[in-house]
């Protein structure tokens, strides 16, 4: 028997974007616990925004566990908020996710590393030097002192906790970075996702330094942060074809206010039609285009219009649980002939 420190993480009731919450309990366990084994847990509603002070219990049900490796026995707990009847939380998008074993998404998070609210390597005042040598840059000049030591040990404990990073970048701005997360199932990357963040969040805590995932940050001429979200199901993977994907395109047209309203706060700030992207009120797609909401890779295209594709709108504050059930809507309104 062993005492493990649980972390268990929520998504709170604030509005437009959640924020994580977690608290621990330490449980005896053999081994490292598994989902089935974790039970469910509660905290009080009244202060997160999701209960009035009279009835205030809100239930904790673990849906995915990771090793938190800068714990002793420590597990990271991602948790969906349930009533105390059990039913989803009016605040629980993941709930809202239709279940499909099949559907894959890969989700790009950019954002920004700020030190007093100004981006690392920023200088105290005024800007450093226009964009251009900062994207996959090397050097001092180009990505500063500590970014790249908290970028790497955010990798370092994602992977030891099994969360499935694709890769991670150096962005077009000076303190601007990406990392790739990938999940097979409707949930599996959104998840992660979440997990992933908080990992960075918390990680930074200790560096005097503030993750800024609002999509932008920076006024004029400095990229703001998007979520790509690239995505497929076992339809568009083994049969495709063009007449389906013009279809689905034009349900993904028919639906552009309701996607860009789950796409993150802000996107009007972002979604210029400048720094790779489309304006905010026009859909398109285009293969290999970057300033197309919907970017098809040249892949996708030479295997018959079969594989996966990038919605290029959904920004860096975006709530990947909402934007996978989002899509998921639009294509479950395409018939799959
Ligand atoms: P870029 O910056 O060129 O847009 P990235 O390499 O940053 O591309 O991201 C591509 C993403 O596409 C990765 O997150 C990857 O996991 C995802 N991806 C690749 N194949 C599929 C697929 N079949 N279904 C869903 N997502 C996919
Ligand atoms: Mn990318
Ligand atoms: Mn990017
Ligand atoms: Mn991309």
């Amino acid at each position: 028997m062993a005492k493990y420190k649980l972390e268990y993480i929520w998504l709170d009731g604030y509005e437009p974007v959640p924020n994580l919450r977690s608290k621990t309990t330490i449980k005896d366990f053999d081994s490292f616990p598994t989902l089935e084994q974790l039970p469910m847990w509660n905290f009080d509603g009244s202060s997160t925004q999701q209960a009035e002070g009279g009835s205030s219990d809100c239930l904790l049900k673990p849906v995915a566990v990771f090793p938190d490796t800068t714990r002793k026995n420590g597990a990271l707990v991602m948790c969906e908020v349930l009533m105390p009847d059990g039913s989803p939380h009016a605040s629980n998008s993941r709930a809202t996710i239709l279940d499909d074993p099949g559907a894959w998404f890969g989700f790009e998070q950019e954002y920004f590393l700020m030190h007093n609210k100004r981006p690392l390597g920023f200088p105290d005042e005024g800007y450093p030097g226009p964009q251009g040598p900062y994207y996959t840059g090397v050097g001092y000049n180009q990505v500063g002192d500590i970014a790249r030591q908290i970028v790497e040990e955010h990798l370092d404990l994602c992977l030891d906790a099994g969360i499935n990073h694709e890769g991670i970048n150096a962005e077009v701005a000076k303190g601007q970075w990406e990392f790739q997360i990938f999940g097979k199932g409707s949930k599996s990357a959104a998840d992660q996702m979440w997990v992933a963040r908080y990992i960075l969040a918390r990680l930074c805590e200790k560096y005097d330094v503030d993750v800024e995932w609002h999509c932008k940050p920076i006024k004029g001429d400095w990229n703001g942060s998007g979520m790509h979200c690239n995505f497929s199901t076992a339809f568009m993977r083994d049969t495709g074809g063009k007449e389906y994907f013009e279809k689905l395109m034009g349900a993904f047209d028919k639906y552009k206010n309701e996607h860009i309203a789950v796409y993150g706060p802000d996107n009007h700030l972002r979604l210029t039609g400048l720094h790779e992207t489309q304006s905010i009120d026009k859909f398109n797609y285009g293969v290999a285009n970057r300033g197309a909401s919907i970017r098809i890779p040249h892949s996708f295209v030479n295997s018959g219009y079969k594989g996966y594709l990038e919605d290029r709108r959904p920004n860096s504050q975006g709530d990947p649980y909402k934007i996978a059930s989002r899509i998921l809507q639009t294509v479950a309104t395409v018939p799959a002939a």
